[in-house]
């Protein structure tokens, strides 16, 4: 065992406290990692809260994590001591149900392994990226390119491939007119990687407050959902939604956006139903679907295609003790566009 330190939840109510946690023994096909970086996601606050469910204290959350491999077990071959590495969403799955052996992990019928909060095979809760270290099996740790800045990739690893790869499935490209609903974490992301498919991308935002930056990121067109003629103006318009907002909204109301056969893809997860009347569906034979972050394989090219394209996410770089006033600001919808934490804080 190796006591490392944390960043922890003592519970949904009380603010994340300095502390020290247990990472395994590093297994014959594990990977120690001596973490960099790691971002502060949304879903992190909705796990701490207990929005979600109730989970077990204290919690370390963190699931975009960048670091540098510091040790490997006797039969890893896919990574070595010193190489720069990530850890996504997921830790392990069960690698024999149909979809594990189709390669989508992240839609394991047993439900994959998450970063945090889940039950690991040893039956301990596995404890996420705010901490200076963690014990991971190598087929879930991906290879971070030299190209991306070292301090901005960890959003990519839960931001960056959850909207890659509903981008990627439902073929945004030339040609086709895509809409990122929220521009946070998530939906900045979804600005720059569909910007770079080739899409014509539109952000719908609360305000115009950030419309500056969505045109920079990379969006064509940048509207406020405050205002009623945006919804009058844009009926019908668009083949793909991305709704990354994590508050629940009236879905009815962005499924009137979509073109016939469009699709509204809801990544974004809050804990309130989001209910949707058929009709908004039936008259343009519209879909409305959900996407979990990525495969390992869809996260990887994620990683290539962000260095190929020189993509990186707009980053607020904080130290540990600043995490709960992250939380507040992420909450506010002030977050410019991701906390990531310096790991060399909480040594
Ligand atoms: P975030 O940085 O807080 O961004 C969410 C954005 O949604 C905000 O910046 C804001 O954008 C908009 N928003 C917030 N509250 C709103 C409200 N009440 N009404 C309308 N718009 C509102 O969060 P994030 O880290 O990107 O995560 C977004 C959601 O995705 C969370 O629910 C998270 O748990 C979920 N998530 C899902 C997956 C998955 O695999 N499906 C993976 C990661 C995260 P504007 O200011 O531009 O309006
Ligand atoms: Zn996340
Ligand atoms: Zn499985």
């Amino acid at each position: 065992m190796l006591t490392v330190n944390a960043y922890a939840a003592p519970s949904a109510t009380e603010p994340l406290v300095k502390t020290t946690i247990e990472r395994r023994d590093v297994g014959a096909q594990d990977v120690l990692i001596e973490i960099k970086y790691s971002g502060i996601c949304h879903s992190d606050i909705h796990t701490v809260r207990g929005e979600w469910g109730q989970i077990a204290y204290p919690q370390v959350v963190g699931h975009e994590i960048v670091g540098i491999v510091a040790e490997v077990g006797s039969d890893v071959t896919t990574h070595r001591v010193g190489d720069r590495v990530g850890v996504g969403c997921m830790v392990n799955s069960c690698r024999e149900c149909v979809n594990c052996l189709a390669g989508k992990q992240n839609y394991c019928l047993k439900g994959n392994t998450g970063t945090y909060a889940a039950t690991d095979v040893d039956g301990t809760i596995t404890q996420g990226g705010y901490s200076t270290h963690i014990v991971v099996v190598e087929d879930f740790v991906l290879k971070v390119p030299e190209s991306i800045p070292f301090e901005k990739a960890a959003p990519l690893l839960c931001a960056g491939v959850t909207t890659y790869s509903p981008l990627a499935h439902w073929n945004a490209g030339p040609g086709s007119r895509v809409a990122i609903v929220g521009m946070g974490g998530l939906g900045h992301m979804g600005v720059k990687i569909a910007h770079a498919m080739g899409a014509e991308v539109t952000v719908l935002s609360q305000s115009l407050s950030k419309k500056d930056d969505g045109l920079r990121l990379g969006a064509d067109h940048y509207y406020a959902t405050s205002d009623p003629a945006t919804f009058a103006d844009l009926a019908g318009r668009f083949d793909l939604i991305i709704n990354t907002v994590s508050a629940s909204v009236d879905i009815n109301a962005y499924l009137s956006l979509l073109a016939a056969d469009g699709t509204l893809v809801n990544v974004g997860a809050p804990s309130e139903p989001l209910p949707v009347r058929a009709f908004s569906l039936i008259g343009m034979r519209r879909s409305f679907a959900g996407s979990n972050i990525g495969s390992i394989e869809e996260t990887q090219q994620m990683l290539d295609f962000c260095a190929e394209h020189g993509i990186a996410p707009e980053t607020e770089l904080v130290s540990a003790d600043y995490i709960n006033e992250a939380y507040e600001r992420v909450l506010a919808s002030d977050v410019r566009y991701r906390f990531v934490i310096d790991v060399a804080t909480l040594v």
